[in-house]
């Protein structure tokens, strides 16, 4: 039997079960307000709106803030959300790491743990190894269960977010993965590919927060996008939008993940700028890394520490980037774009390139208009995205 959460709860409470959720909806999306600007938010009499607020302080989904600061007359009371009651479990499963966490409903991390030793395999032991981490990671942080609203996971790969069937990972079980993992954890699942959840984070907490229209480019070992169109983040008709790393560029002779060759993602991401490094050094040219088949973090280092290579090899992964970038700036005029993952560590390195790069392929007044940036959040913009998924869900943000 699922453990319904206290504001799931609402919903079975009462007659005016979905004034409450409204009600609890604006106060997560404006923050805190008094008892006249609440009822002013959402349309109804002060009467009415005290009486709502009342009934889900007695609840304890809303609390009393303090006094408003103001010159003159009685100072009004401001309430705002119990966020306690208003968590999330955030799961990030990449091909070389999981990460999870319990989140709050303004995005603070309440809990976090994350494994880099992690190998996904499409196979039901990383299934039950993905699941029996996220139980003991729930049973160390002792999180109420009834204050988790649901779980959001970010998984590499197509996923469809209608039939909640993962394609790339998981497509063995006889139902969808959100179901599968709505019965093990007992709540509700949401399963988003990574660079969506990446595009979330970017949206509600980073550098798209205040933009309409805009990319953000999830550069790690692969290569992701999500698109911000006119405000709302687009998932295409079953979730596959975003696929930026599998365009067609040039005539490269790479094999990717998907067994196609000419793919953005072999030519421009960490496995590019591995496969780069090994050419380089097999045609004699010198490095100063002393492994011998350094991984893309180890060359964005190497990088970072002035060795030449490296800074040309990151310098000209940019630059494919961006002249590929040039060709979605003139097909739909951002006014903003955010790179982010891991190779957004090597900053102006890679963001010259970019900049080179895009330059070159896109029309003059659209790339004026056009922005690029690097990410301001953190390694953890994907689980964090995951969470924010669970709360966009429930209408919370
Ligand atoms: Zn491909």
């Amino acid at each position: 039997m699922k453990k319904l959460s206290a504001y799931e709860n609402l919903s079975f409470n009462t007659r005016q079960s979905s004034a409450y959720m409204r009600a609890i909806q604006k106060f997560s999306k404006c923050g805190d307000m008094t008892i006249p600007e609440f009822s002013t938010a959402i349309g109804i009499s002060v009467p009415t709106g005290t009486k709502i607020i009342n009934d889900l302080l007695a609840q304890k989904l809303l609390i009393c803030k303090g006094k408003r600061e103001q010159i003159g007359g009685r100072p009004p009371l401001i309430y705002g959300l119990n966020k306690d009651l208003f968590k999330v479990v955030a799961v990030e499963v990449l091909l070389k790491r999981i990460r999870v966490g319990v989140l709050n409903v303004q995005g603070e991390w309440l809990a976090y743990d994350e494994d880099g030793d992690f190998r996904l395999k499409n196979s039901q032991e990383s299934l039950d190894f993905i699941v029996q981490y996220v139980q003991s990671f729930l049973k160390t942080s002792k999180v109420v269960d009834t204050e988790i609203l649901g779980v959001g996971v970010s998984l590499v790969g197509m996923n469809d977010i209608h039939s909640g069937k993962t394609y790339s990972y998981f497509d063995f079980l006889n139902e969808p993965l959100t179901k599968y993992l709505s019965g093990v954890f007992q709540k509700n699942v949401y399963v988003e590919n990574d660079s969506y959840a990446y595009g979330l984070a970017e949206t509600k907490l980073g550098g798209l927060r205040e933009h309409q229209n805009g990319f953000a480019i999830n550069l790690s070992r692969g290569l992701g996008m999500a698109l911000l169109s006119e405000g709302h983040l687009h998932a295409g008709s079953n979730g596959f939008a975003g696929e930026f790393g599998h365009m067609q560029f040039g005539n490269g002779t790479r094999m990717c993940v998907c067994r196609k060759t000419g793919c953005l993602g072999t030519e421009a991401s960490g496995f590019a700028l591995e496969m780069d490094y090994r050419e380089h050094v097999a045609s004699g040219e010198q490095s100063s890394l002393t492994t011998e088949d350094p991984r893309y973090d180890d060359i964005i280092k190497g990088a970072l520490k002035g060795d030449e290579l490296c800074i040309k090899l990151v310098y000209d992964v940019g630059e494919k980037l961006g002249f590929a970038l040039g060709n979605i700036i003139n097909l739909l005029n951002p006014e903003i774009i955010i790179i982010g993952g891991k190779l957004a560590r090597s900053k102006d390195l890679l963001l010259d390139g970019v900049m080179f790069g895009a330059r070159r392929s896109a029309l003059t007044q659209s790339m004026k208009n056009c922005h690029i940036e690097l990410s301001k959040l953190d390694d953890r913009a994907g689980v964090l995205g995951a969470g924010l998924n669970v709360f966009t869900k429930y209408e919370l943000l």
